[in-house]
């Protein structure tokens, strides 16, 4: 998916270390979402819950973005033409519909629900996303994952993995990224890193163990879900702070609870993001955008029918770092 903001900014986030005690509480944070509209004829809207001031990155996850249900013949589906990106990874996870991928790697995929499709950019790739003609109703996340310096410039990748799920406790699990409950997602990270679809029984409440030095983010797609005593509802993503080596999610709706866990272990390095970019300074930005805008690095897309996006206009203001903890 690209950043759609016309205007994209670049948020100042820094901030104080996480270097409070752990205590026995599980702390949690409410982080709320923002509506963005994706582009294109009617527009479909995502719901952005990472990156925001309150937060801007769980482990190295750097964008959380939501959306659906939506009935495509309403809202157009998703067609977004070829972009770049650079210095991050993006993960494809869908709960319904389905999504053809083309890569400038030269990938043709079909993003499809329970399969996670992840593309490693390094240092460029280009893609294009169309929900196909089947689909009656488009629904899931885009998420990005930052690389750290030492693979930023990492080979182009595409990688599918299809988990099996586990059924424990009322719930349903599907590990795409890392460890959890007992599962193991064999698709390479670069950093220590967890992806999980959650569905919950109606009132089940499930305890998993998790690494303490990982911090957690919970992002409840449907019903309303106490993540370790904070309540959450639908499009809310609350936030566990590292410490903990356990978390416990109960669903308290009479109906399915369907979530997605993110965890990783805290991202150090300070990063400049802005549109569809990651670099470690405003020269990296400025540099990706003109290389896109000239047609270089980025290598093309074959079959998609359309232009290529162009990059936003860059602000006026500097792109500051943001990251090392908050
Ligand atoms: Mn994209």
């Amino acid at each position: 998916m690209s950043n759609a903001e016309t205007k994209p900014v670049e948020m100042r986030c820094g901030g104080p270390a996480d270097d409070e005690p752990a205590t026995e509480a599980v702390r949690v944070d409410v982080l709320t979402s923002r509506d963005v509209p994706l582009g294109g004829p009617r527009a479909m809207t995502v719901r952005r819950t990472l990156p925001q001031r309150a937060r801007t990155l769980i482990g190295a996850w750097c964008f959380a973005d939501h959306y659906g249900p939506d009935d495509v013949s309403v809202t157009g589906g998703m067609d977004v033409a070829p972009h770049p990106h650079t210095g991050l990874q993006t993960v494809s996870w869908l709960f319904s519909g389905e999504i053809e991928h083309r890569d400038s790697l030269g990938s043709h995929a079909y993003v499809r629900p329970g399969e996670l499709n992840l593309m490693t950019g390094g240092y460029g790739i280009s893609h294009s996303e169309v929900s196909t003609p089947r689909t009656t109703v488009l629904h899931g996340v885009q998420l990005w994952v930052a690389l750290p310096e030492e693979h930023r410039d990492a080979d182009r990748d595409f990688q599918h993995h299809a988990p099996e799920p586990v059924r424990t406790d009322g719930a349903e699990i599907r590990v795409f990224l890392g460890s959890l409950a007992g599962r193991t997602s064999p698709v390479r990270t670069f950093t220590p890193l967890l992806g999980a679809e959650i569905v919950l029984q109606p009132r089940a409440a499930l305890t998993l163990a998790v690494d303490p030095g990982f911090e957690h983010g919970l992002l409840v797609d449907q019903g309303e879900v106490r993540l370790s005593g904070t309540l959450l509802g639908p499009a809310e993503l609350g936030y566990a702070h590292p410490g903990p080596d356990a978390l416990t999610l109960t669903n308290e709706s009479d109906d399915i609870a369907r979530t997605v866990l993110l965890g990783g272990a805290p991202f150090e390095e300070e990063i400049v993001m802005w549109w569809n970019f990651i670099g470690r300074s405003a020269d990296d930005i400025v540099q990706a955008r003109r290389d896109w805008m000239e047609g270089r690095r980025f290598g093309e897309v074959q079959g998609y029918d359309g232009a290529p996006l162009p990059a936003p206009e860059l602000p006026t203001v500097p792109l500051k770092p943001r990251g090392k903890r908050r």
